[in-house]
């Protein structure tokens, strides 16, 4: 998607402090970390929304490198974050799961 900024993220014409990529997914740090670690996972393929998601296998690949990223960096408690929607915080209309750790985390999230 031309105007998207992600979109733009994973071909390299906006940049990145790169975490990770692989043929499906791109990862990088965010730019206004909320944690220690802040990474945000993405599918290279645009779709706005999990609610407009369908591929099921990349949706879990997504999930399982944001696991992976957690892992390599020695964190066994983190939290996985996807907002939907405005009213959920969401500001980036390209799907992306948020990895957040190396801080203690309150439930349930404000
Ligand atoms: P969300 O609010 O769930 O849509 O998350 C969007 C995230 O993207 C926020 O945590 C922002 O800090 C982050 N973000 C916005 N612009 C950039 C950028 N150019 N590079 C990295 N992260 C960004
Ligand atoms: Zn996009």
């Amino acid at each position: 998607m031309s105007d998207c900024l992600f979109c733009k993220i994973v071909e390299g014409s906006v940049p990145s402090r790169k975490v990770f990529e692989d043929d499906s997914t791109f990862a990088f740090e965010d730019i206004a970390p909320r944690a220690p670690t802040h990474v945000l996972i993405v599918p290279k393929s645009h779709v706005d929304t999990i609610a407009a998601a369908s591929d099921e296998a990349l949706v879990g690949r997504v999930l399982l490198t944001a696991a992976r990223i957690a892992r390599e960096r020695g964190l066994d408690s983190y939290r996985l974050v996807v907002n939907n929607g405005e009213g959920a915080g969401q500001t980036v209309f390209h799907l992306h799961v948020h990895l957040l750790g190396g801080r203690p985390m309150s439930w349930p999230p404000g």
